[in-house]
């Protein structure tokens, strides 16, 4: 199976920094050209982000996104406090410097624990855990406000980093430690995985970051937190596209991200249907979640196929892979190869769950778990004269794919 180099989703990765950093850079450019608008445009500039904040946890609350949700709330109550319920220089300048020690170090904290926690829904056992996480937070606070509480803000501004260090940015040194964790920690995962969604969220610790720095000018601190919502709004709105064009079941694109693609397809392509074999009798045996556990797992492999092949959930156990600017010929050994991975790999089954019909014959000599196998046909057609539009292709590889099962199962047609 083709994989995509680790070198590649490190400069992917460093794209996401660089794009990052960039964006704080117009953060920065706007706040300045803030300072000559007219009094109503900079009072919308210092409230707009609470509106976006609301709007990344709407959605993250409607389509089960705990991270881009936690992250508002968290940016929310930070820029709440920070500017505008105990703003640098007013009256309780004391207050304002305990608002700042513990905000600083709560921002990274939760980025990094939203970030390193699996995704939950909002109002599950684990999503109130964090709401709860968060309201220790502000008692916390609110004690070392209220009884002044110095011994406790101590551990907060423990003091990490010599002093004599020049350029060393005004916050608390734990901060400073939490906030590069943070961003490490995103950037590495973003340049293991290969995929993007870190990298909003290395630009919201950067923002943050910069927000906390220039909190005393809160112009420039408030445009910090507007961009950063924007970040989250953005976050929130490309879950409800995944939501549409994302299999719920396996993670793969599903038929109508495919309607999509077809429509961008020019020149020479080959589309092949994939449909796993005898997957009725395999369902009625080991039961339909066992089922679903391994749909998921052939659907990884299939993901996993070389060639640039694409490959989405067409409906119930049949996959279309699709291969832009390739003959059905070329594309044929990467199928094969699919085909016979599949095969002889075998999926173990977690019978923690039994079927509720016909209890399976699993439990073998103490072991909870036997491999089951499985095998798939395939179907492929290319672009022809015959067959020109891609609607075609795919009823063409349907037929193919109708002959690989006549054939015995197990086997690629074209
Ligand atoms: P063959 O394709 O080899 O001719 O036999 P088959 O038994 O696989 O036949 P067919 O493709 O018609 O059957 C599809 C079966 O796949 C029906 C259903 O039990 C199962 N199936 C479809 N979608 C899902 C799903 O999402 N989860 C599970 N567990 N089973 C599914
Ligand atoms: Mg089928
Ligand atoms: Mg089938």
């Amino acid at each position: 199976m083709e994989r995509v180099s680790t070198v590649n989703k490190t400069t992917k990765a460093l794209i996401s920094l660089g794009i990052n950093c960039l964006l704080l850079t117009i953060a920065y450019f706007i706040s300045e050209g803030l300072k000559a608008a007219p009094p109503e445009i900079r009072l919308i500039s210092q409230y707009a982000s609470y509106l976006l904040f609301a709007m990344g946890m709407f959605f993250g609350w409607w389509f089960n996104r705990s991270r881009v949700f936690f992250c508002s709330l968290t940016l929310m109550l930070s820029q709440l406090f920070l500017l505008h319920y105990f703003p640098h220089g007013s009256d309780g300048n004391g207050y304002y410097n305990m608002i700042i020690s513990m905000i600083s170090v709560y921002i990274p904290v939760n980025i990094l624990l939203f970030s390193a926690l699996k995704e939950k829904g909002v109002v599950s056992v684990r999503g109130r855990m964090r709401f709860l996480f968060i309201i220790c937070e502000l008692i916390i606070g609110a004690w070392i406000i209220w009884y002044n509480d110095t011994d406790l803000l101590q551990l907060f501004d423990i003091k990490l980093f010599p002093e004599n260090i020049i350029f060393m940015p005004d916050l608390p040194h734990l901060s400073l430690l939490l906030f590069s964790a943070a961003l490490a920690y995103l950037f590495s995962r973003q340049a293991v995985t290969g995929k993007n969604n870190d990298a909003p969220f290395m630009g919201i610790t950067i923002l943050s970051f910069a927000s906390l720095l220039l909190s005393k000018d809160a112009a420039a601190s408030s445009v910090m937190f507007l961009i950063s919502g924007i970040l989250l709004a953005a976050v929130a709105l490309r879950a409800s596209y995944n939501m549409a064009y994302t299999d719920e079941l396996t993670g793969l694109p599903s038929r109508r991200a495919l309607k999509e693609e077809m429509q961008n397809l020019g020149g020479k392509f080959t589309i092949a249907m994939l449909d796993i074999d005898h997957f009725k009798k395999f369902n009625d045996t080991h039961g339909h979640e066992v089922g679903d556990d391994v749909l998921k797992l052939v659907a990884v492999c299939i993901k996993g196929i070389g060639g640039g092949g694409k490959a989405f959930r067409y409906g119930g156990e049949e996959f279309a892979i699709v291969f832009p600017g390739k003959t059905a010929e070329q594309a044929i050994p990467y199928l094969e190869e699919l085909r016979e991975y599949i095969a002889n790999r075998g999926f173990i089954k977690r019978s923690k769950r039994r079927p509720e019909e016909k209890p399976a014959e699993i439990v073998t000599k103490g072991r909870a778990y036997k491999k089951l196998y499985l095998t798939v046909s395939i179907g492929a057609a290319e672009k022809s004269e015959i067959y020109k539009k891609p609607e075609e292709v795919i009823a063409s590889a349907d037929k193919a794919l109708y002959r690989a099962k006549s054939k015995g199962r197990n086997c690629v047609s074209r």
